[in-house]
């Protein structure tokens, strides 16, 4: 069995973190491939090399030195070999890099803090260095090669003996183009690594032990989700709850390869355990998790006979989409529907799209709420059955709490509810106080 372990940013911030990664890969010899970030920040305040790289880039493109920032990162590098007593020779490398700096494209530039950490971590760990520019194989228009790619990956893994570190974040064309994903684009390389390994378990190390049942700030120590599937991550993490980078999922569900969030800081932590379908468990939560975010707006339109006419709602919705805006929710009634936006998205376009409406779609009447909160309700388990939501609109009707909004996703995972923003904090916690430690049975399944 193979298990890809990556380990974020600020799992590799300092050699005292170098130590906890050590541990935690030698604890478990299905541990063969490791992935790692630029090393991040330390402490409240402190910088992600990431970040530093790329105001190293902004000080170029400037024409503003930017000698002590590139000592301020070296500095890190070497503290970290210095206290680990590593014979990398960061000073030479860093000054070889330093002297070239302007002849570098600035993605090669950003894609040294993976590098070096790179380096550092694969000798600390005995274990050999494959660059990603080697074996990570974009196309030109940005989207990885995958059969290069796995081919590439096949290589170094006989040509070093099973077993390799690989630095995230970032690959190359085949011309040799340094290339990037997107920010916290290391956990999309651990998922591709995963994949052409055919790996049997995705590990994602980071600081938190996975996702929660809700948002620590809101509702007090709420408990940890052990097992989520991909499409109920996907609820949540679009509503913020995010622990991944979203695109890290593609590669590794493709091939139902499961991805576990694990913390760094407490190994022993469970995590969350992220696959296509979660062998239905006997007991089970009813509600995975409830996320939610703020400051939506809805165009409310009113039509009457609406449900007579034709293309109605395609009018309106053409509207937004001439004015780029994306569309979050569509609850609809017989004679009136709404729209539902991110408000910052129309921020300063709302009254032309007000207006645009009423003239091509000729409503009785439109008007705008904004200071609207959304929260999403995602389970599994509650689409099989009845009276869930009846039960949670009846717990929030009594504690005074008004709906203004309800939708419920396709597949039934989800319930969608806006509240007013003054009440967003105030719903969640009744929502998770009254359903969040439900459990059901689950009749004539498995026994895990
Ligand atoms: N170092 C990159 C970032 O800070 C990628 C990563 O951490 O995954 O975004």
């Amino acid at each position: 069995m193979i298990k890809v372990a990556k380990f974020g940013g600020s799992s590799v911030a300092s050699a005292e973190q170098f130590r906890k990664v050590k541990r935690i890969v030698e604890m478990d010899p299905e541990r063969k491939f490791v992935v790692v970030s630029a090393a991040g920040r330390r402490h409240k305040g402190d910088n992600k090399i990431t970040d530093l790289l790329l105001l190293v880039n902004a000080h170029i493109e400037y024409h503003v030195d930017c000698t002590s920032l590139l000592a301020t990162i070296e500095e890190r590098f070497l503290d970290i070999a210095k206290e680990l007593g590593l014979n990398f020779p960061v000073a030479e490398e860093f000054a070889k890099f330093a002297n070239e700096i302007k002849t570098y494209s600035p993605e090669y530039v950003v894609s040294r803090g993976e590098w070096f950490t790179g380096q550092l971590m694969a000798e600390y760990l005995g274990m050999p260095f494959v660059d990603a520019a080697d074996v990570v194989v974009f196309h030109h228009n940005g989207k990885v090669d995958m059969e290069r790619t796995q081919a590439r990956v096949r290589e170094a893994v006989v040509r070093n003996g099973g077993s390799f570190l690989l630095p995230g974040f970032y690959g190359a064309t085949v011309d040799g183009t340094i290339k990037l994903f997107e920010r916290g684009g290391g956990d999309i390389t651990g998922a591709i690594l995963a994949r052409c390994l055919d790996a049997s378990l995705y590990e994602n190390w980071t600081d938190v032990s996975g996702f929660r049942a809700a948002d620590p700030r809101i509702v007090d120590n709420p408990r940890g989700i052990h097992r989520i599937t991909f499409e109920e991550m996907r609820e949540l993490s679009y509503m913020g709850a995010s622990v991944l980078q979203e695109d890290a999922i593609f590669p590794v569900r493709e091939v139902n390869i499961p991805i576990q969030i694990k913390n760094t800081n407490q190994p022993d932590d469970f995590g969350t355990i992220i696959r296509e379908n979660t062998s239905e468990h006997a007991r089970e939560h009813l509600i995975t998790g409830i996320a939610g975010k703020k400051d939506f707006m809805a165009v409310h339109v009113q039509k009457a006979h609406m449900s007579n006419e034709v293309g109605t709602v395609r009018k309106a919705l053409s509207v937004f989409e001439r004015y780029g805006v994306s569309i979050e929710h569509i609850p609809t009634g017989v004679d009136s529907f709404a729209v539902v936006v991110n408000g910052a998205d129309v921020k300063d376009t709302i009254y032309s799209i007000v207006s645009d409406i009423q003239q091509e779609v000729q409503p009785d009447s439109i008007n705008v709420v904004d200071g609207l909160a959304l929260i999403s309700v995602v389970g599994r388990n509650m689409s099989r059955r009845a009276g869930t939501s009846g039960r949670i609109f009846g717990a929030l009707g009594n504690a005074g709490i008004n709906i203004r909004m309800i939708t419920q996703s396709s597949q039934e995972i989800s319930i969608i509810m806006g509240v007013s923003n003054a009440d967003f904090e105030r719903a969640i916690r009744v929502i998770y106080d009254q359903f969040g430690q439900d459990v059901v049975e689950n009749k004539g399944t498995q026994i895990q």
